[in-house]
């Protein structure tokens, strides 16, 4: 009987992990995406190169701008 058992726990164990296993691998794709997302990057018209990336709290939401380090150009403030 305790061998029967040992079993079963078994097999629900193996159960678990084949289904925790798409979903740890969809939890990468997801990740992925994420940096992707941060990894948007504006060019500055004038030098062509890429401008960094400013955010700032304005109320309850944050918004975003890019500025030159080179010309100083700027983009206006976009809600993220
Ligand atoms: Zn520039």
């Amino acid at each position: 009987m305790k061998r029967r058992i040992l079993s079963l726990t078994l097999a629900l164990l193996m159960a678990l992990s084949v289904m925790a296993f798409p979903a740890a691998a969809y939890e990468d794709a997801k990740g992925d995406t994420q940096i992707e997302t941060r990894g948007i990057t504006v060019e500055c018209p004038n030098c062509l190169i890429s401008m960094s990336r400013e955010t700032r709290p304005y109320g309850n939401i944050i918004q975003e701008r890019f500025v030159c380090r080179q010309c100083g150009h700027k983009t206006s403030w976009n809600n993220v």
